[in-house]
This record gives structure tokens, C-alpha cells and sequence, in this order.
């Protein structure tokens, strides 16, 4: 829940004032003091070329006061802090609700994460094992419950009915010796008999026992008759046994058969095995603590003692929980056994275990508590799976990591979260909700939101996707350029009215989209195809029988020196095959060593390759430092030219003065951080601008290094464009920061974070960064790139596209994971998995030149 948010003086009135949330002076980063209005309880798209200011707007200005507000609600020192803090550069924001904002992930998640801890059904989960399960003794496997006095008493008597009782307080369980000093106790404990192995003996004159024999011993604390009217007199001396008992009391009944005892005990435990249990809390079954944690793998899940290649923790085989959390079951089911299962598996489960609720009889161990804590749980669990299911990511077991999930499917995961939860009147924010989704996807995303909405809450996306657009009721078009050429209103309303508006840069292209969907498709892949089509004489590379995850034996066949696409629904099996398969199979078959890979039967016909790029979408780095400059390798260069000036000379500096690795270089008070903590407690991931450096980061003799004009934190606050302009006399600098520019990254600062690049900047930064390098090779290079539009206004996924024309004309190869209609349609050869998601996916359904 670490990055959900509400407004809670929102949330106090009920009633909504505004019936629009009204922006006045919005002026953070690049936005050029915006007056907006955004329709409360409607789906309202932000769109805009990149760097146009769409999270400027959105996140930095609507969420970052939302956030505010609330804070200044619940901490003191935050509120005092907020004197000083960054407020959004915004001179009004009225109407608006509560905010929620739910992120693409990356950052946000822990990398314990799974789809049932962030879609947060694991939290239900949790509540229900506790409140109804039941615990199996982990060693007999007998089920193991605790009685209140009342309920023993109750089942005494309607069992016992006009028998004889004894009221046994075992104080001896099978332990061998003498037992003598327990003996002199009883007596002065004021009782006089006693049960010794089954014979009632006089305490006073005890029997000599055998030391080396296993012995019970047992108070008898009353005898009596079940008549009526015995009540008081049982729920007195049951009372006693426990005591004495330490929690366990035996009742013996006579029968026709001789005696019989049954064993109560008020605390958790297993009475035959003689083990008690901890009650159980939530928090014993969550891997996050100790409580529910396996203990020999800590809940991580994985063998510690496995070294490089991980292994099933042998103890907990790979479900994190300790033995007692994985003991408690529901109708058979254990909380592992549940997250094992898909969604729509899972969906069959919660109805069976409904339906299990309802029909439950007086015979059945469902008391009303049960029922009503079943009652409410249930649904709010089925609602997060049903919309799993809804928006395509059945193929996910509830165990998944977030670490193997897609940064699209994280935030569908996460925003399965908020779904169940029936909140009405919040503002969601979401960000570009349809990277990575198939068309078909998008389409069960979109029914999803609009209920959302209907169901009373406003809803704000940042979105390229056109389909999208078209079903917004309002759409707000941010542009023209990017960084200082952006960060206007160029219209604003339904996508209709941004059609007929000349201003509107998105409204062109929904004409455009229209009028090419009106052409018969053929025509239009003839038409892009003409200019790279294959001949049969192309050589093709050729992979068979992969089988990795639900892979049924598939065969890749693809032509080098083209742009080549591989597209098919969420979890048809595209990463498998492709990024899992594929990509190592190739590097192994160039020489790379000790790559694992997925397995297949054969690989021909990529020999006159000389390398392969894999441009992924996963952070250019885990140092907080990490940015643009550092990752392309331009950092060391920039700080050359620093360290070369007359100043620096002077002062004696070199180039190692300009890092903030060096404690010399740094802030003194932010320690080069540029911020400091809000309230490190509760919201550490909020941060401030260091009052002492402004945010600078750089100490101030550093800072007073100039290099025309510009000192190193101004350099790093360039944005990639200007970099370009400045750098212009550095061959090298310049070629990389061009390159950049022209992969639509030209508003990005060149010291950026990288945990604020989206995965398609990312994407980007290392598609530019491999392109500007000089190969040096003989022979050609296949990229392969993983939804690189992903981020993208449809503005530029056209730069894009005749990047990659430019590559293939150059005789490099370019196979690419993609959803875009623009870039697919560019492609010379197109790969299709299916049919399905999952077991349902995992074969090439079309493989061929378009
Ligand atoms: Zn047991
Ligand atoms: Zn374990
Ligand atoms: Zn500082």
C-alpha cells in the first residue's frame, strides 16, 4: 500500500462541490502556467508528444498536492516541514477528491513481492485463514482446536448426557520417574485422589512407580452424575482442570465398555502430540514475518545455501511459510495451495468455499463469526481475482514475484488493489495503464475503468494508446514540443471535438488512424512492406523446438537485415521464447559462455551475425545515481571539461572533484543525496530539497567550477536537447546526445534518476547509447528490443520506426516484441503466438514476410 495515498479531507465530504477539479497556475517543470479543468467522475485521458508535460501535470502537480494535503493532515512535523517543501509550483487546485495513484511499479514494489501481496487479496487471504481455518497438527496431521470453558462445558453436556463423569486436570504426560514431589503437591493442594496410568489411586498413599516408565498423572478434581442442574458444578470444576491442567482438562465417561477420556484443552493445541500452538494472527501468515516465515529460508522461498543458480528452499519448497502457517486449511486448502493457483482457478475455489459458507448446518464447525467474517472477505477476494482474469493476466499464478512481472502487469496487478475495495469518490491515477497490452487487452482494460468510474470515481490517465483516447469522455492535449517547447493546453474535450481541432497534435492523428482504418489493411501492409520485402533468397534464422514454460515446441523462423516483429496477446509466450530462449541461444552460438537459456532442438542460420544487442526495459542502473550520462558512459567525459577549466587548474582539481562518489565533492548537510526525508518513519520515501544546496547535490567549492557559465548541477540539469547544443565541440558527447534526441528522449535531463525513467525511456537511453557506439566489427549486429513504443505519443513512434529502417538499410537486423499498429505495420516479417494466454498460448500461429 506504499504508494496509495488518500486525501482525507476530501474523503470527510460526502458531497462533491465541484463538479470539476480546477487547475490555476500550474507551473512545475515545464508546464507554462496551465489553467485546466478535469471533470470529476469521468475518464479523462492526458496525452501528448513525449516531454510535453503529461507527468508534470499529473503526477508532479495533481498527486504531489493530493499527497500534500494529506500529510499536512496527519504529522506535525511534516506539516512544519511543508513550510519549506516543495509545493507543487501551482497557484490553485480546487475540487479535488482523494487521490490514488497507481504506479507502473519499478520502484514502488519490494522484491518480495507477488501478485497476491500487490493486488492485495494476500491481506483478505490472510484475515480469512485466520478467522476461519483450521489448523492440522504439522506432525499427526489431526486437527487441532482450542475450547473456551463455556464450549466444553456445552459439549459435555449434550454428550454425556446421564453418565457418569470424572474432571481430570492432567499434570503428568508420558514422562518417566518417581513422580514423588508431584504426589506431596496434590495433598497439599487440598485434593485427594488422583488417576495413576488409568487407576484412581488416595494421594495419600500414592503407588511406587517405576522410574524408568513412561507415567500420566492426573488430579481428579470432581466426580459426578450428568443430571440436570449440574451446570455451575461443571463449569467450576472444568474451570479448576484447566488451571491445574495448565490449559488441558481431561473429561473420562463410563460406557459399557470401561471408561473413556476425552481431551480439552483452551489453547491452540495438538492434545494426542502433546505440542501447543501460537495463536494465530495475520501476521502468521505473512512471509514478511518472522511468525510466518520459513524459518531456513527467512520467506525469501529460495535454498540459501544454492549459490548462483537459486533452488526451492527444501523445507518450505518454495511456498516461504513456516510449517504452521502451511498447516491451517480451508475445506482442505492451504494459503500456499491457494496462491499456487491462477485467478480463474482460485475464482472456483472462493465459490466453493461460498457455497460451503451457506450451506453449513448446526453439524458443521462454522460458527457465526465464521460466517460473517466469510461474509465479508470472500467477495472483496473474488472481486481482485475476477478482474485479474479481466484484464488478461489469468496466466499468473498468485505466487508469481513482482520481479518477473512486466512493468503493464504490475500496474494491473496493482490495480486489481484498489478495485475490490468499493471506494467511490477518488481520483485514480494511472499511468499509460496499456503498455505492453495486445489490443484485445486493452479493450477488457477499458470496460474495467469505465466501471471504476461508474462506480462514482474520477479517473485521470496518462495514455498514448488511441483507443484508449477515443473512449475517454474528455481529453486534454499537451504539447507542442517537448521540454520548453511544450507544456501548453492545445485542446482540450472529447476526442471528437480534438479531431476537428487544427491545434490538437493527437486530434491529426485520430483522423489519420480513421482514415487508415478505412483502407483495406492489405493495402496499407503492402504499402510499408514495399520498402523492405524479403525475397526468397534472404537468409532465415531458424530455431526449433523450444519448450520453455508453455512453449509446445516452437519453431522461430525470421530473415536478417530487416525489421522483424513478434506480436501475440499477454502471456502468449513471446519472452519465453524470444528473450528466454532465442537471445542465449544465439550469444552461445556467437561464443558467449555460461549463459541459461531456454531449451530447443536446434539454431541455424545466424553465422554472419557478428553480435547481439539486447535492449530490454529494466533500469539503467540500481545506484540512485544512476542517469542518463552515467549509463551512456558520458559522465566521465562531461568531467573532463570541468576539471580542464582555468578554475580547476588553479584550484588543483581533477576529474575525480566532480563525482559525487568523492565525500570532497558532496553537500555537506544532504550528504549529495539534494534531499532530505519528510518523516523518515512513515513516508521515507518522500523527500525534500536540501535547503543547504538547493537541491544541487554538489559542495560549494565544486560548484564554483564554471565551465562556460555553467556549473557541473546546471549541466545535470540540462535537458538532453540543450546538452546536445552545448556539448556541440565533443565529437562524441554530441553523437550520443543526438542519438538520443532522435529516439524522442531530447526533453530528459541529463542527470535524470534513473528510478524516473519509465521502462520505455529506459529502453531508449540503451537502444541510443548502442547505437552511438562505434562497433568496430566486422560483420553485422541484431538488435532485439522489447516493446520499445512503450511511453511513446504516436508523434514519435514514427522517429522510431525509421530509426530501425536506418539500421536495416545498414545491414543490421532488428527483432522486436510490439504491440504499436505503426510499428507492426513497418515490419518486413511478422512472428504471431497464441492462440491464448498460458497453457493456452505457446505456438507460432503465423510466421512470414506481411
Ligand atoms: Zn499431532
Ligand atoms: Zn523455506
Ligand atoms: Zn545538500
Amino acid at each position: 500500500m506504499t504508494d496509495r495515498i488518500a486525501n482525507p479531507r476530501g474523503a470527510s465530504s460526502p458531497v462533491i462541490v465541484n463538479s470539476m477539479i480546477q487547475i490555476t497556475g500550474a507551473r512545475t517543470h515545464n508546464l507554462q502556467n496551465l489553467q485546466i479543468e478535469i471533470p470529476v467522475g469521468k475518464l479523462t485521458v492526458i496525452t501528448g508528444v513525449s516531454g510535453s508535460g503529461k507527468s508534470s501535470l499529473v503526477f508532479d502537480t495533481i498527486f504531489a498536492e493530493g499527497r500534500r494535503r494529506y500529510l499536512s493532515s496527519v504529522s506535525v512535523r511534516s506539516r512544519e516541514l511543508l513550510q519549506k517543501a516543495d509545493r507543487p509550483d501551482i497557484d490553485l487546485i480546487e475540487g479535488l477528491p482523494p487521490v490514488l495513484m497507481v504506479s507502473q511499479g519499478g520502484m514502488a514494489s519490494r522484491p518480495e513481492a507477488t501478485v497476491a501481496t500487490i493486488s492485495e487479496i494476500n491481506e483478505y487471504l490472510r484475515l480469512l485463514y485466520t478467522r476461519v481455518g483450521q489448523l492440522y497438527c504439522p506432525d499427526c496431521g489431526k486437527g487441532v482446536s482450542s475450547q473456551s470453558r463455556s464450549v466444553i462445558v456445552e459439549q459435555a453436556l449434550k454428550s454425556f448426557e446421564r453418565q457418569k463423569l470424572l474432571v481430570l486436570a492432567p499434570i503428568v504426560r508420558q514422562r518417566t520417574g518417581l513422580h514423588h514431589e508431584i504426589f506431596t503437591r496434590i495433598v497439599k493442594d487440598g485434593y485427594v485422589r488422583a488417576r495413576v496410568d488409568g487407576e484412581l489411586v488416595d494421594v495419600a498413599n500414592p503407588p511406587q512407580l517405576l522410574k524408568s516408565q513412561m507415567h500420566d498423572i492426573e488430579i481428579v478434581v470432581d466426580r459426578l452424575m450428568m443430571k440436570s442442574g449440574i451446570q455451575s458444578r461443571l463449569e467450576e470444576s472444568v474451570d479448576t482442570a484447566l488451571q491445574l491442567g495448565q490449559g488441558q482438562c481431561l473429561l473420562s465417561h463410563e460406557t459399557d465398555a470401561g471408561w473413556v477420556d476425552r481431551l480439552y484443552s483452551s489453547h491452540l493445541a495438538c492434545v494426542p502430540c502433546g505440542t501447543s500452538f501460537p495463536i494465530l494472527e495475520p501476521r502468521s501468515f505473512s512471509f514478511r514475518h518472522p511468525l510466518g516465515a520459513c524459518p531456513a529460508c527467512q520467506g525469501s522461498g529460495l535454498d540459501p545455501l544454492s549459490g548462483l543458480l537459486p533452488q526451492l528452499c527444501g523445507e518450505c519448497q518454495g511456498t516461504r511459510l513456516g510449517r504452521i502457517p502451511r498447516s491451517v486449511r480451508i475445506q482442505g486448502i492451504s494459503i500456499s495451495d491457494f496462491c499456487s493457483l491462477t485467478p480463474t482457478a482460485a475464482v472456483n475455489c472462493v465459490a466453493h468455499w461460498q457455497e460451503w459458507f451457506m450451506s453449513a448446518s448446526t453439524e458443521s464447525p462454522l460458527d457465526d463469526g465464521h460466517r460473517a467474517a466469510g461474509q465479508y472477505l470472500l467477495p472483496e477476494i473474488a472481486a481482485r481475482l475476477q478482474f485479474l482474469v479481466e484484464v488478461g493476466l489469468d496466466y499468473l499464478t498468485l505466487d508469481r514475484g513482482s520481479q518477473t512481472l512486466s512493468a503493464g502487469e504490475q500496474q494491473r496487478v496493482r490495480l486489481a488493489g484498489c478495485l475490490g475495495s468499493d471506494l467511490t469518490g477518488v481520483c485514480y491515477l494511472l499511468d499509460e495503464p496499456t503498455a505492453g497490452l495486445h489490443a484485445m487487452d486493452t479493450d477488457r482494460l477499458l470496460r474495467v475503468l469505465c466501471r471504476l468510474r461508474d462506480a462514482g470515481n474520477t479517473l485521470i490517465v496518462v495514455e498514448h494508446d488511441l483507443d484508449v483516447i477515443r473512449a475517454a469522455d474528455y481529453v486534454i492535449d499537451l504539447g507542442p514540443g517537448a521540454g520548453v517547447l511544450g507544456g501548453q493546453l492545445l485542446a482540450a474535450g472529447t476526442a471528437e471535438a480534438l479531431m476537428r481541432n487544427s491545434n490538437s497534435i493527437t486530434g491529426q492523428f485520430l483522423r489519420a488512424d480513421e482514415q487508415r482504418t478505412a483502407a483495406t489493411d492489405a493495402a496499407a501492409q503492402t504499402h510499408f512492406a514495399a520498402s523492405s520485402s524479403v525475397d526468397a533468397s534472404s537468409p532465415l534464422v531458424r530455431l526449433t523446438g523450444a519448450t520453455l514454460h508453455h512453449l509446445k515446441q516452437a519453431t522461430i523462423e525470421f530473415p536478417l537485415g530487416k525489421i522483424v516483429c513478434v506480436t501475440g496477446v499477454s502471456g502468449s509466450g513471446k519472452s519465453s521464447l524470444v528473450m528466454q530462449t532465442l537471445v542465449p541461444a544465439i550469444r552461445q552460438g556467437l561464443g558467449e559462455r555460461n549463459l541459461s537459456g531456454g531449451p530447443f532442438h536446434e539454431l541455424t542460420g545466424f553465422e554472419t551475425l557478428s553480435r547481439l544487442v539486447r535492449v530490454d526495459q529494466s533500469p539503467l542502473g540500481h545506484s540512485s545515481r544512476s542517469s542518463p550520462v552515467t549509463y551512456s558512459g558520458l559522465w566521465g567525459e562531461i568531467r573532463q571539461v570541468f576539471a580542464k577549466t582555468r578554475e580547476s587548474r588553479l584550484r588543483g582539481f581533477t576529474s575525480r572533484q566532480f563525482t559525487l562518489q568523492q565525500p570532497a565533492a558532496r553537500c555537506p548537510c544532504c550528504g549529495g543525496r539534494g534531499t532530505l526525508a519528510v518523516d523518515e518513519q512513515r513516508f521515507a520515501d518522500w523527500q525534500i530539497r536540501c535547503p543547504e544546496c538547493d537541491g544541487q547535490r554538489f559542495s560549494v567549492s565544486t560548484l564554483s567550477v564554471r565551465y562556460r557559465g555553467r556549473s557541473v548541477a546546471d549541466v545535470l540539469e540540462m535537458s538532453i536537447s540543450e546538452g546536445a547544443a552545448f556539448f556541440q565541440s565533443f565529437p562524441r558527447l554530441f553523437r550520443t546526445l543526438s542519438m538520443f534526441e532522435e529516439l524522442g528522449l531530447g526533453y530528459l535531463k541529463l542527470g535524470q534518476p534513473a528510478s524516473t525513467l519509465s521502462g520505455g525511456e529506459s529502453q531508449r537511453i540503451k537502444l541510443g547509447t548502442e547505437l552511438a557506439k562505434p562497433s568496430g566489427l566486422e560483420g553485422a549486429t541484431l538488435f532485439v528490443l522489447d516493446e520499445p513504443t512503450s511511453g511513446l505519443h504516436v508523434a514519435d513512434v514514427g522517429q522510431l520506426v525509421s530509426l530501425l529502417r536506418r539500421l536495416t538499410a545498414g545491414g543490421d537486423s532488428v527483432l522486436v516484441i510490439e504491440h504499436h499498429r505503426e510499428l507492426i505495420a513497418s515490419a518486413a516479417w511478422r512472428i504471431d503466438m497464441g492462440p491464448g494466454s498460458g497453457l493456452l498460448g505457446g505456438e507460432v500461429i503465423f510466421c512470414g514476410p506481411q
